[in-house]
């Protein structure tokens, strides 16, 4: 999508400090870490939220998980613990209306979350 700040990333129009990227995938540490390991995990095709999903994207869900988790071993912060979130519309908090995976590690986290 033309004006979507993570398809610019995608693109490379707007730089980012990018983890991973394969034909289907992009991460990239988050601009605003909340945690020594802020790292946002996006599909290429732009999703605006989780209600617009489909069964067609039941794979790159499943991906975008098992590659959050790829990152946190690398990061050794696999066995400690780490939270992995999707933010969906305003109530939780959603800024960016391109579905990312929040991975978020490297310190004890709190639940409930605010
Ligand atoms: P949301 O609040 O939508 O769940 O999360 C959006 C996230 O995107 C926030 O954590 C915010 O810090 C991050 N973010 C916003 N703009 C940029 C940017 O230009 N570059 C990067 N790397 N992260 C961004
Ligand atoms: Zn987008």
């Amino acid at each position: 999508m033309t004006d979507c700040l993570f398809c610019k990333i995608i693109r490379h129009e707007i730089p980012a400090s990018i983890v991973y990227e394969d034909d289907r995938i992009l991460a990239f540490n988050d601009i605003n870490p909340q945690a020594p390991t802020h790292v946002l995990v996006v599909p290429k095709r732009h999703i605006a939220t989780l209600n617009e999903l489909s069964p067609e994207d039941d794979q790159i869900v499943g991906e975008l998980v098992r590659r959050a988790a790829a990152i946190a071993k690398e990061r050794g912060i696999s066995a400690g613990g780490f939270r992995t979130l999707f933010n969906t519309n305003r109530e939780a908090g959603q800024t960016v209306f391109h579905i990312h995976l929040h991975l978020l590690g490297g310190r004890t986290m709190h639940w409930p979350p605010g």
